[in-house]
C-alpha cells in the first residue's frame, strides 16, 4: 500500500492577505483511508476542495492518479467522488429520484436499490431526503459519491454532529468502501475517529502539517518520550455505556 494516488507538493492558499494553507506536502496511498486531522480553521476543507478541483490554489503542485490538476482537472473530476453537504440535495425528491438524477448528471447507470443496500437505506427508498435522520443523510450522501465508480472519494467531516451509533455505522460503511479498493481521504477533528478509521493521518494546524504517520506510530512516538497520562483511564467511558445500553444496530428513525 505505498503507491501514491494523490501527491500534494508545497500547496499554498491565500484568501487576500491571509494564508490559510502554508506550503503543505503529503501523499495519499492507493487503497488507504487517509485523514486530515485538525481543529476548526486549520485548512482542511480548503485543502480538500482544491484537490477536488472546486477551489483554486495560490501555488503548489497536485497530481491525482497521475493527472496534473493544472492541466487535467476534467480527468480528475471523472475519477473522484465528492460528498455534497446536505444542502446540495433537493429536499423534496425521494432517494430513488435523487440517485436517478445523479446518474443522469454522471451519465452512469446504477441499480438504485442495490446502491441503497450498500448504505443500509433500502427501506427508505421512497422517503424524501428531508425526511431522513442526520446519520441517514450522511450515509445517503456517501452513496451518491459511489455512483460514478470513483477511484478516490473525499469526505469532509462525515460524522460531525452525529450521535455515537450513527458515527459507528458510518465508520463501518467507510471501511466497507475502502475494503472494495476505493481510496478515501477524509477530514475530521475527532481523535477517536482518526485512530480507529485512518491508515495514516496528517495533523494539520494553522495551515501547516505538523506530523504525518499511522495513528499507532504517532502514539508510540509520544509514549517513547516518557509521556504518561496524568491518571489511569477507566476501562470504559460514558460513550461505551451509551452504546451498550442502546445497542449497536441501526435504529435511526
Ligand atoms: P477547516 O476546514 O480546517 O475548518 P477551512 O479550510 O475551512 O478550515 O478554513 C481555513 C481558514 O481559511 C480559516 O481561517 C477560514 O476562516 C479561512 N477561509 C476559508 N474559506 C475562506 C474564504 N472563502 N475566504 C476567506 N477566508 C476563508
Ligand atoms: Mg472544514
Amino acid at each position: 500500500m505505498s503507491n501514491p494516488i494523490i501527491s500534494v507538493q508545497n500547496l499554498v492558499k491565500k484568501y487576500g492577505d491571509f494564508e490559510a494553507v502554508k506550503g503543505i506536502s503529503f501523499e495519499v496511498f492507493e487503497g488507504e483511508i487517509f485523514g486530515l486531522l485538525g481543529p476548526n480553521g486549520a485548512g482542511k476543507s480548503t485543502t480538500l476542495e482544491i484537490i477536488e478541483t472546486l477551489r483554486t490554489k495560490t501555488s503548489g503542485t497536485i497530481t491525482v492518479a497521475g493527472l496534473d490538476l493544472d492541466t487535467q482537472a476534467n480527468g480528475i473530476k471523472k475519477i473522484i467522488g465528492v460528498q455534497l453537504q446536505a444542502s446540495g440535495f433537493y429536499p423534496g425528491l425521494n432517494l430513488i429520484e435523487l440517485i436517478n438524477l445523479f446518474c443522469g448528471l454522471y451519465n452512469e447507470e446504477v441499480n438504485a436499490l442495490e446502491l441503497l443496500d450498500k448504505v443500509n437505506l433500502r427501506d427508505k427508498a421512497k422517503a424524501k431526503f428531508k425526511e431522513l435522520s442526520g446519520g441517514q443523510k450522511q450515509r445517503f450522501s456517501i452513496a451518491t459519491t459511489l455512483i460514478n465508480k470513483p477511484k478516490i472519494i473525499f469526505l469532509d467531516e462525515p460524522t460531525t454532529g452525529l450521535d455515537p451509533q450513527a458515527r459507528r455505522n458510518l465508520w463501518d460503511l467507510i471501511q466497507d468502501i475502502r475494503n472494495t479498493g476505493t481510496t478515501i481521504i477524509l477530514t475530521t477533528h475527532y481523535m477517536d475517529e482518526a485512530e480507529l478509521l485512518c491508515n495514516r493521518v496528517a495533523i494539520i494546524d494553522s495551515g501547516k502539517i505538523i506530523a504525518i504517520e499511522t495513528p499507532d506510530k504517532l502514539i508510540d512516538n509520544l509514549v517513547a518520550t516518557g509521556f504518561e497520562r496524568p491518571k489511569e483511564v477507566k476501562k470504559a467511558n460514558l460513550e461505551d455505556v451509551f452504546i451498550n445500553l442502546t445497542g449497536h444496530t441501526i435504529r435511526e428513525v
